[in-house]
């Protein structure tokens, strides 16, 4: 799988060491030494044989290679200055699950054409790693137009310690691929490149601010076990300070209810069976992230992680694609069906 989670295998970094030389009877004059020098005389003719390799495949044109190389140099050079680079760098290194994709062409890479072409969406994966280790920052009241909340939380774990937050950024990166695929723009609200939050009103804000034409905020919930199965959270109608929800209630429950049954079928998961009275749909006008959105926009929660069933299938780098797929194919029937 593109974003598996195990290690890649590396023999072919392994260094040769059939040029040591191991007789302790005759050991010549060079292994009587340091081991510094019993190594690099043990390197030499590797590098030798290195450069002939290298000499036969360039035609030996020592100063055409140099030239070149001098310039793609120049060439990275330039571009490590700017903040877009910077930022795209921070990504990549934070995103362990994504092994096969070359940060060094995601920037030039030319966007997919598609259903979604001309469309923005914002992806918000839910709550932040950091969050744990800042406890007082993400405390912070903020508000939400009807009242004031939390800045963030913690999030859930599964038993054994997998936390939300490492889910739904997992999710979040997979529902980009699977939506750039589709020739959408997608902006995530945070990267994994802070150390908390963002807040939940910084969430709505990004949102409103990228003019989404759809948002989608990704979840698992933390209930007892034998409660299971997914939900998708819609914005109720509400009304106080920044918060207006009347031009997104219609709309964000279209989305919704494309992303619950395209979810559904990816997965195989049933609506949960603890809300919802069997519908996979709940509307709530206690979370900021919908209340001060402007945007048509649902949460997903996609499953129990305090459930043992559930939390296989969360823990599940193959279950975590078919749930991204699920909620991108959601999205298009929404917006370009
Ligand atoms: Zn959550």
């Amino acid at each position: 799988m593109r974003y598996d989670d195990s290690p890649q295998p590396s023999e072919s970094a392994e260094p040769p060491t059939s040029a040591t030389p191991a007789d302790p009877a005759g050991r010549p004059w060079y292994a009587r030494r340091s081991t510094l020098v019993v190594g690099i005389a043990a390197l030499a003719p590797a590098c030798l044989a290195g450069w002939v390799l290298v000499q036969v495949l360039t035609g030996a044109g020592t100063g055409a290679g140099s030239a070149s190389g001098s310039a793609s140099g120049s060439g990275s050079a330039s571009g490590s200055g700017s903040g877009h680079t910077a930022r795209h760098d921070a990504k990549a290194a934070a995103a362990p699950t994504a092994p096969d994709e070359d940060p060094a062409e995601s920037p030039a890479k030319t966007p997919a054409k598609g259903p979604l072409t001309g469309k923005t969406v914002v992806v918000d994966p839910g709550h932040n790693t950091g969050n744990f280790k800042h406890t007082d920052e993400i405390e912070q009241q903020v508000d939400i137009g009807t009242n004031l909340k939390e800045c963030d939380t913690t999030g859930t774990t599964t038993n054994s310690g997998y936390m939300e937050a490492e889910f739904t950024f997992d999710v979040s990166l997979r529902l980009r691929a699977a939506l750039e695929a589709q020739g959408a723009k997608v902006v995530l609200t945070h990267e994994g490149d802070r150390p908390w939050g963002p807040c939940i009103d910084e969430r709505a804000r990004i949102g409103n601010e990228a003019k989404a034409d759809a948002v989608v905020s990704v979840h698992a919930d933390g209930v007892s076990a034998g409660n299971r199965g997914y939900h998708v959270i819609l914005p109720a109608r509400v009304k106080g300070g920044d918060a207006d929800t009347s031009p997104i209630v219609g709309p964000s429950r279209n989305l919704g209810e494309r992303i619950a049954s395209n979810f559904a079928r990816t997965t195989g998961s049933d609506p949960a069976n603890y809300l919802g009275s069997g519908t996979g749909l709940v509307v709530r006008d206690d979370l900021g992230g919908l209340n001060l959105s402007t945007r048509p926009k649902v949460f997903i929660e996609c499953g129990n992680m305090r459930d043992a069933k559930d939390a296989a299938q969360l823990t599940s780098p193959e279950w975590r694609q078919k749930a991204a797929q699920g909620i991108a194919d959601g999205i298009v029937a929404f917006l370009g069906g």
